[in-house]
């Protein structure tokens, strides 16, 4: 039996399992969950979030140095910036849409008892200016991924540019890049079983509860996610990326699972670059700059539940948003994702940043926060899947810029 089928047994066994036990028999869940559906979840999610840090690293100096020249690493980094920031834009589009159709907060909530302590959100001058590290090694003791990255496309760089003088070195992070990727093919055996855990765990800790209520909240992000996903990377991948959108949805598929259990892009990342490199065929130089870059600052998914929820909670609070204050959320959601670490929840807390731009209240975020788990694990397999379209596009328009250039550039030839 395939891995990919097995993984999904694990998450539909998972699923059950924990529901069942939530709804028939809580007693029994509390302690199988202390010491079984727990502990497995979480050894599988240390083992991956155990490999992010080097692939990070080894990953993308590799990627950086084997793009070579700095004008190929400019026109891949536009590119790919260029692809995060319309795909995002497109999505929260479609969430505010869709919440204004439906109308999931005009179904009588009462908001009155929703408190919510909200946490300061990073400004965005502070963000950019903290992404150069004062100490690299800080930053990966920490998992400051940004840090991380503009550490490893500095490295990278001086790489490509010593050529010969630095071999050894390329060499060695070429070799620790490998043991990575070796590391990540044997801890995807173990995944079934820890996917299985992690679901069994969450939803029999959450059940279903809290989802009545909110039923229409949750169908608009679930629909805005489904579209956003289908319609944009279906039509992205189909014409910029020329691959059947159905063949890139089958192949990244595991990925997904993966990244729907685990809640988090970041610790995903090992499995959806070996997926993208492998099922879709994406150069690893290209891979290894988009995946990572895109785990960390593009993430379509989380834009979307804060489009939902911010348009959501100006209905229940029955206040009107101006047009510029509509375009305030879309500039705002957008910044926000990318500031959205990728790990579980934080989409939420950032919420508060868009919130406070059009002066709704950050209470409204407790009337979300109890089905945000379920939200959170979809909306991050839609985060990553936005990134491996991305490089799926960037490796075929990068095909057509080398032949037409075939004299010219012969590194293109590896990506
Ligand atoms: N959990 C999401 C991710 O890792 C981020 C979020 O929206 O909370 O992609």
């Amino acid at each position: 039996m395939s891995l990919t089928k097995k993984i999904i047994i694990g998450l539909i066994a998972g699923l059950a399992v924990g529901l069942v036990l939530n709804l028939a028999a809580p007693d029994i869940f509390s302690p199988l969950d202390s010491y079984f559906f727990g502990p497995l979840g979480t050894i599988f999610l240390n083992l991956i979030k155990m490999l992010v840090v080097p692939i990070v690293f080894f990953s993308i100096t590799l990627g950086t140095a084997s793009l070579g020249d700095p004008k190929k690493l400019g026109r891949i980094g536009a590119k790919t910036i260029g692809f995060f920031l319309v795909t995002t834009t497109i999505a929260i589009t479609i969430a505010i849409g869709l919440t204004y159709l439906f109308q999931p907060g005009n179904s009588g909530i009462d908001p009155s008892g929703a408190e919510f302590e909200s946490q300061e959100a990073p400004s965005v001058v502070e963000t950019f200016t903290n992404i150069i590290p004062t100490n690299p090694i800080q930053s990966m003791t920490e998992g400051n991924m940004l840090q991380i990255i503009a550490f490893s496309i500095f490295v990278g760089f001086a790489l490509a540019m010593l050529g010969k003088k630095t071999e050894g070195i390329y060499k060695l992070i070429e070799q620790g890049n490998d043991i990575m990727m070796f590391l990540v093919n044997l801890i995807m055996r173990f995944a079934p079983y820890g996917t299985f855990g992690l679901l069994a765990s969450a939803v029999g800790r959450m059940g279903l509860d809290g989802l009545e209520a909110m039923l229409s909240y949750f169908l608009v992000v679930l629909g805005a996610l489904l579209i956003h996903a289908l319609v944009t990377y279906g039509a992205a991948v189909s014409t910029l990326g020329k691959m059947s959108p159905v063949y890139f949805f089958k192949s990244f598929f595991p990925a997904m699972t993966v990244a729907f259990s685990t809640s988090s892009s970041s610790s995903t990342l090992p499995i959806s670059m070996k997926t993208a490199q492998e099922n879709l065929r994406v150069p690893k130089s290209i891979s290894s700059f988009v995946q990572p870059l895109g785990a960390t600052i593009n993430m379509d998914g989380t834009a979307i539940m804060q489009g939902v929820a911010t348009i959501f909670i100006a209905q229940v609070y029955n206040t009107d948003l101006s047009f510029t204050q509509l375009l305030m959320v879309v500039l705002t959601a957008v910044l926000a994702s990318i500031g959205t670490a990728g790990v579980p929840g934080v989409g939420l807390i950032m919420l508060a940043m868009v919130l406070n731009q059009v002066q709704l209240p950050v209470e409204g975020i407790a009337l979300i926060i109890g089905i945000d788990r379920l939200l959170d694990m979809t909306r991050t397999a839609i985060n990553i899947t936005g990134d491996a379209a991305c490089a799926v596009v960037v490796t075929e328009s990068e095909k057509r810029h080398q032949n037409s250039n075939f004299n010219e550039d012969p590194a293109a030839t590896e990506a």
